[in-house]
């Protein structure tokens, strides 16, 4: 076979090494702005052979000015001035990845500017300058004959790009001069709008959740001692990776063995860390050669559409980042004071925010969208406000702008104008001074003002959460969502981890009850590292108890840890998404089997059992009462509840406000299955998110229910709605308007509550 049909390098082409020395040394010298960029331009045409070299730099207004070149016409400097859009220069921008073209003035995109005497020349190469996946500037070369630049002309020019985008922002930083009219950082106020997933209002300084490697850092002055840093930050982020495959003990193995087989593949893979070598002897420090594979890969990323090669180069960068840190002495990210910030990030590693948590965090701000990431579970409990699924995020904002985070609509303000500040700064006031109201009440009951008791408790699934219990005024934990320690895990938690977080559970709660609600996997909660998803139709799938009974070893193992944990305590137990009594059934059994090994194997077990059910699929809200003197208590799930009533996605932003939950069909439901459940002498709760809406509890008082489980949030609000309900003067126009045929039946519902909150 014949190799393939390539220029050769033009003679007296400059080796990469070579060149980074040369630069190195360029940048060393002291000169201005100006001149290192002359400096720069001159140097690179030299070493590549090009009979132009030029950089363009986007200007206040989205323009790319020339700023420097050597071989266009000198006078062009700062006059030339390209639309965002237009010419090769324009779709270098536009792509954010290089563009090598062999003949230019032939290309769709060319455009002629005279002024630059720019006509002979026929191949191109451009480069986009980058800074934080946001193209800030462009280097090209060109050349009078028709060329095409290699692979590593590509990647050498890639490494300068790099540099100058460090340089232009490091000068600008200092106010230099020439910089005032580009547009290095963005600057301008910008108003964006995520989905919410965490609820509550901040107002702080963004904080960039990559690790930020700085220009000084650059260049290598011993290229041999460079090249150990990095085999040895390789070989712990190796292991660390290796490590990770061998706690896989599990059923689920065969599944998340896989993608995090693929993981360890990217982490081992020669190709990638050849590249890093190669740069490194080409004379970059180790941290330039993983910042510069960081840079591609976030590149190619905003690009990529098909969700497995996202997935793939998430991984990447995420490894990318892990590398750096490792070359930075660092083991943790977030040991730092980041007091009073705003945290952006693409996306966060199920163990990152939980480092951060004793940072002084204020917000979070996501890429990602996805309603049950760790982030979402981890940032609700630590209360929170938290954006997701806001898209190119990290090219719109630098560390140090103001932000502000509005959780509850999901609006976020970046560089806000000072009188949108002072609106918030009042919203904000407001709202400590009813969040000091809340805690005024904190230790009162939740009775009504015509003495009717309602039992507030508060939903958990963490630890962080559970240390809340006293600060909420909660009377215990009405739903402790297990499957949240799986979620935020790397690995699946072994038995006695299993154990060990049930006890401390339970013992923080001392003598308040604690439900534990068994594995509820799949549908919106996929665990991390596993192909679980991969269903035509999950919320209608293999999730939850199906699955549990499915996997016994899984489910019987989780069973025996709780049953452990207990060790002479009372425990509760419920089982999520029930949907026949003979489900039911058959995972009580599995209990009662674990309660017979504890005793047979001389493990104290629990002293007594209460086993309940979680009412959230209309079947089993139509059958349950066949279980009359087996099951101890019910709790309404309303948020799958209401989803499999409406047949709506609970998650399908496009049908979020299509079913109020103040729906008169729904609410009569609700009430038949309360009734029912008082008439087979079982109690039934409501645990849903809407328990922790203020008028939404008062309608579930008034539709006869006893007991709440609700966001910590929610305790101190809906206890003063309580307080201020009095059921008997209200219940019969409740009970009438429910019957009635209301055009408006939230409108008037909330005329008769008179809601405040
Ligand atoms: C519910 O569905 O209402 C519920 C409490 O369970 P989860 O939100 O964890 O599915
Ligand atoms: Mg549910």
């Amino acid at each position: 076979m014949s190799p393939p049909d390539r220029t050769p390098r033009p003679a007296g082409a400059v080796a990469p090494r070579i060149l980074m020395t040369r630069l190195r040394s360029l940048m060393a010298e002291g000169r201005s702005l100006e001149g290192r960029l002359a400096g720069v331009v001159s140097l690179v045409a030299r070493s590549f052979v090009a009979d132009v070299c030029s950089i363009y730099l986007r200007m206040e207004n989205g323009d790319f000015e020339l700023v420097a070149t050597e071989g266009l016409k000198p006078e062009a400097i700062k006059r030339t001035r390209l639309a965002r859009d237009e010419g090769l220069i324009g779709l270098v921008v536009r792509e954010a990845r290089p563009q090598n073209i062999q003949d230019a003035p032939h290309h769709p995109r060319f455009s002629y500017r005279p002024e630059t005497g720019e006509d002979p020349y026929t191949s191109f190469l451009g480069v986009p300058i980058l800074r934080f996946g946001r193209v800030i500037g462009v280097l090209a070369v060109q050349n009078i004959v028709s060329r095409v630049y290699d692979e590593e002309d590509v990647e050498t020019l890639q490494t300068i790009a790099m540099v100058m985008a460090e340089v232009v922002t490091t000068e600008s930083q200092s106010g230099a001069e020439e910089l005032a009219d580009v547009a290095v950082r963005p600057n301008r106020p910008l108003e964006l709008v995520g989905r919410s997933l965490s609820e509550g209002l901040a107002m702080g300084s963004v904080h960039l959740h990559d690790p930020v490697v700085a220009p000084a850092q650059f260049f290598a002055s011993d290229i041999s001692s460079e090249e150990k840093r990095l085999r040895k930050a390789l070989e712990q982020l190796r292991s660390y990776v290796d490590a990770m495959m061998v706690q896989q003990v599990s059923p689920l193995a065969g599944e998340s063995r896989d993608i995090l087989e693929t993981y360890r593949l990217l982490a081992h893979d020669p190709s990638w860390a050849g590249r890093l070598f190669d740069a490194v002897s080409s004379g970059l420090s180790a941290e330039a050669a993983v910042d510069r594979a960081r840079r591609e890969h976030r590149a190619r990323l905003q690009n990529a559409t098909d969700s497995y090669l996202r997935d793939r180069l998430h991984d990447l960068e995420d490894l990318d980042n892990r590398l750096l840190r490792l070359l930075a002495g660092q083991t943790g990210i977030a040991n730092t004071d980041h007091d009073g910030a705003i945290l952006v990030a693409r996306r966060l590693g199920p163990a990152d925010l939980l480092e951060y948590r004793n940072a002084g965090l204020r917000a979070l701000i996501l890429e990602d969208e996805s309603t049950t990431s760790h982030a979402v579970i981890v940032a609700r409990a630590l209360g929170l406000p938290l954006i997701g699924g806001v898209e190119r995020i990290m090219t719109v904002v630098e560390t140090g702008d103001q932000a502000i985070v509005d959780g509850d609509t999901g609006h976020i303000h970046i560089r806000p104008e000072a009188d949108l500040v002072a609106v918030y700064r009042d919203r904000l006031a407001s709202r400590s001074q009813r969040l000091a109201e809340f805690a005024a009440i904190r230790d009162l009951p939740a009775v009504t003002e015509d003495g009717v008791k309602v039992e507030l408790m508060m939903n958990a699934g963490l630890g962080i959460d559970v240390d809340n219990l006293d600060a909420s005024g909660a009377e215990g934990i009405g739903l402790f969502r297990t499957e949240f320690q799986f979620l935020v895990s790397e690995t699946l938690p072994s038995l006695t981890e299993q154990e060990e977080f049930y006890k401390r559970a339970m013992d923080t709660a001392g003598n308040r009850p604690v439900l534990f609600r068994t594995l509820d996997l799949g549908g919106d909660k996929i665990l991390r590292n596993t192909r679980q998803n991969r269903e035509e139709n999950p919320a209608l799938g293999w999730r939850s108890l199906r699955f549990a009974l499915d996997k016994p070893g899984l489910f019987r193992r989780q069973l025996r840890a709780l049953c452990r944990a207990a060790a002479g305590r009372p425990l509760s137990v419920m089982f999520p998404l029930v949907t026949t009594p003979e489900e039911f059934r058959r995972a009580k059994a599995l209990l009662f089997k674990e309660m017979d090994w504890c005793t047979k194997n001389g493990r104290e077990g629990p002293s007594e059992v209460s086993v309940g059910a979680m009412i959230e699929t209309p079947a089993f809200a139509m059958s349950f009462h066949e279980l009359k003197g087996e099951i101890n208590f019910l709790s309404i799930g309303t948020n799958d509840l209401h989803q499999y009533f409406f047949a709506a996605d609970r998650d399908n932003r496009f049908l979020s406000d299509r079913y109020p939950i103040i729906n008169k069909t729904f609410l009569l439901f609700l009430k038949d299955i309360c009734e029912r459940g008082t008439d087979c002498g079982v109690p039934v709760s409501i645990c849903g998110e809407a328990a922790g809406n203020p008028v939404m509890a008062e309608i579930f008082a008034l539709l006869g229910f006893r007991r709440l489980s609700m966001p910590a949030s929610g305790v101190g609000p809906v206890k003063r709605a309580i307080r201020n309900l009095n059921i008997s003067a209200t219940l019969d126009s409740f009970n009438a308007l429910l019957e009635e045929n209301s055009s408006d039946l939230q409108k008037d519902l909330l005329s008769l509550l008179k809601h405040s909150a």
